[in-house]
């Protein structure tokens, strides 16, 4: 997870139509998806990203605004909107909940996009895995985290520029242990520490 709330929800807004783009696309026959035997084919990944993302917001929009005693707004985009701010606001009257859910909506458009190279699996095992208190997978493996496109708008025309992670994370549920790459020279230490 990288990122601020606010410009994630303002890359979310900006990334939801083109998730329509590519449904509407696909369906013409210009893309991937297309009739076959008759049958309509179309992205599973796209229509997944925008079922999910049309399924989550409202309610989790009407909740917050609820909590705060606030009026929801009526579309996803202005909701998306409000996301930053009502996160202060829960923070400043120190209700117990944080905003979490456009980081994993965020993932997921990026992924039907084809904005986010995938993962590659290390062979090195968390080196955690042995000290972490309580049910850490022994032989979890590390992950470097696949590179992520961002659209960018260059003398009106819209591009992509890829940005490595470079982070390596443990997937294991509760671990957290992350190391940004200017972390990797310490983390390549603790692997040796741990096989010698
Ligand atoms: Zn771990």
């Amino acid at each position: 997870m990288t990122g601020d709330l606010a410009g994630t929800c303002a890359e979310l807004a900006q990334l939801i139509p083109c998730l329509g783009d590519a449904l509407e696309r696909d369906n013409h026959g210009d893309g991937p998806g297309r009739a076959w035997h008759g049958i309509l084919v179309v992205n599973t990944d796209v229509l997944h990203a925008l079922l999910t993302i049309s399924r989550e917001v409202p309610p989790i929009s009407r909740h917050i605004a609820g909590l705060l005693g606030e009026k929801p707004p009526s579309d996803i985009d202005a909701m998306l909107r409000q996301f930053p701010r009502w996160n202060e606001r829960l923070a400043s009257l120190e209700r117990n909940v944080t905003i979490t859910a456009p980081w994993r909506w965020l993932a997921l458009t990026k992924r039907a996009l084809g904005l986010r190279k995938p993962d590659t699996v290390l062979p090195q095992p968390c080196p955690w895995a042995d000290t972490h208190p309580e049910n850490h997978p022994p032989r979890e493996t590390l992950i470097l985290a696949g590179a992520e496109g961002f659209l960018r708008t260059d003398h009106g025309q819209l591009r992509v520029e890829w940005v490595a992670a470079g982070r390596i994370y443990c997937p294991a549920p509760h671990c957290g242990a992350s190391w940004s790459q200017a972390e990797w020279p310490l983390l390549e230490r603790i692997l040796d520490m741990a096989v010698a």
